[in-house]
């Protein structure tokens, strides 16, 4: 290709801006999680909102689940009204916004109203900035996947920075304090994007599957409509007569984040638009999704359980000084950046194998590895006490293995595997196995309980690890699903 086709380590120009808008927003996001929880559970005197522990870590896990949700949204309205320029734009406007809801001194409403804003926000920005870096490369550019750890790196560099930077002004000065600077961080995301947006493909200024207005029949309208005052009228309805608790916020987020992605594959596998080759990828694709969502039911309990269990039950001054616990937030990505070089090379040279490693087999992995994250915490979390940081060191050390053989390589796949007509839906959907993940989180983190942390970490350590296990029994099932679809679309072409 061009000068400018490789002008970044080998990759396109337009993967630099990507890199570091992406950076900036995950930045604000992971900076705004550091704190979410000990913000939320911390006494009124000390600047907190003084909510009970529980309550707080399934709402923690819902607020991510809700972000995660609306990709599928977010992914709509890209393909088919605003495309994924205007969408991450739009996106980043809206995130700062709600950072910036979060930064005043204004109690739980606030809360909630950030929570809008971030989920709408996150949903519109997240799935068409990674639908972009997928788009700066042809169909079969064998680049595509080297450049998502590529961007995978900007989003690690954005969330090892923001727990030290974000956590530390906030736990020790201001929780709003440390707010307000993530949405600065996003602001300068914004700038960054407004800067480079023009090396972006120009698949990503237009929406892919444009919605036609002739295409809306009145019927169809008429029930949009119907549906969303029937909505509204519900949550008018429950909160008025007191229905609408945390607690049912926390179920009803919990059931929505199963329930979409099913309702989103039903509708993918029987639109007229996804040709039977596209069919036959995405039921393979399905047993992924679901490794996925059980994956990140572990990983993302790093900012609820795992970040409780590093404040309580951690001796924070065993390396001499007060470490904050929000610093553990940090491990993972610190470790994804030192290990992204070493596993490169490794991929390289499996995958020129005889026998290289599919997909399922680097998914298997990763739940098997992520459960033994949690084992680990068995031994430190029975012995009772407080506990040296190097378990925790250890453990998000394991999990961030496991991160590295799934979340890249599933955005890839997304990339490759998504039905044109729905390609940043699709990259919506891939999110969504995050959501999905959260919420059935958002179940589990309420029986999390210092003292019988040990049956806690044991037992979705060794469910998870089964599942791997499940998942690795199942591989050839799936590359027959593949295969089948790859040969049929070598015979037309
Ligand atoms: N940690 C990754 C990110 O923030 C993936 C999160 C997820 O998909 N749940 O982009």
């Amino acid at each position: 290709g061009s000068a400018s086709d490789r002008a970044f380590f080998g990759h396109p120009r337009g993967l630099v801006g990507l890199f570091f808008t992406e950076a900036w927003e995950r930045f604000s996001y992971y900076g705004m999680r550091a704190l979410l929880l000990y913000y939320m559970y911390d006494q009124v005197s000390n600047g907190g909102l003084g909510i009970p522990a529980d309550t707080a870590r399934s709402l923690v896990a819902v607020y991510g689940s809700a972000t995660y949700m609306a990709a599928i949204l977010g992914g709509w309205v890209s393909d088919r009204l605003l495309g994924d320029r205007r969408a991450t734009l739009l996106g980043g406007v809206l995130l700062m916004f709600g950072h910036g809801c979060l930064a005043l001194p204004a109690g739980a409403g606030a809360l909630f109203a950030s929570m809008v804003l971030i989920a709408a926000g996150t949903g519109l920005l997240k799935p068409t900035i990674s639908s972009s870096v997928g788009d700066l490369y042809a169909k079969n550019d064998p680049r595509r996947d080297s450049g998502f750890s590529i961007y995978y790196m900007g989003i690690s560099v954005g969330a090892v920075a923001a727990p030290l930077v974000v956590g530390t002004l906030g736990q020790t000065y201001d929780y709003h304090l440390g707010f307000g600077l993530a949405a600065i961080g996003m602001g300068l995301g914004l700038v960054v994007y407004l800067w480079t947006q023009r090396h972006l493909s120009t698949a990503s200024s237009r929406p892919k599957n444009p919605l036609r207005l002739r295409e809306v029949s009145r019927s169809k309208a008429t029930c949009l409509a119907g549906a969303i005052t029937c909505l509204i009228g519900l949550v008018a309805v429950s909160a008025a007569t007191g229905v609408l608790t945390v607690g049912a916020v926390v179920n009803t987020i919990s059931v929505l984040a199963i329930a979409l992605p099913v309702a989103y594959f039903t509708v993918m596998l029987r639109s007229p638009r996804t040709t039977s080759i596209e069919r036959a990828r995405v039921r393979g694709y399905i047993p992924l999704f679901i490794a996925a969502v059980f994956f990140w039911v572990i990983q993302e309990q790093g900012a609820t359980v795992i970040a409780q269990y590093a404040d309580q039950s951690t001796d924070l001054d065993a390396f001499g000084f007060a470490l904050p616990a929000s610093w553990f937030q940090s491990v993972g990505s610190f470790v994804l950046i030192i290990l992204t070089p070493m596993f490169a090379l490794m991929w390289l040279r499996m995958d020129r194998s005889a026998r290289p490693p599919s997909t399922a087999h680097k998914f298997s992995f990763a739940l098997v590895i992520a459960g033994m994250s949690y084992l680990l915490l068995v031994l430190p979390a029975l012995q009772g006490g407080l506990s040296s940081p190097l378990w925790l060191i250890g453990s998000l050390a394991l999990v961030t293995i496991g991160e590295m053989c799934l979340s890249p390589i599933g955005l890839s796949a997304t990339a490759r595997l998504a039905p044109a007509a729905f390609a940043t839906q699709t990259m919506g959907l891939w999110l969504a196995s995050g959501a999905a993940g959260q919420g059935i989180a958002a179940q589990l983190v309420k029986f999390y309980d210092a003292d019988s942390a040990g049956i806690y970490f044991g037992a979705i350590g060794a469910g998870t690890v089964v599942l791997g296990l499940l998942l690795l029994a199942c591989g050839p099932l799936i590359r027959r699903q593949t295969e089948t679809a790859d040969r049929a679309e070598a015979r037309l072409t």
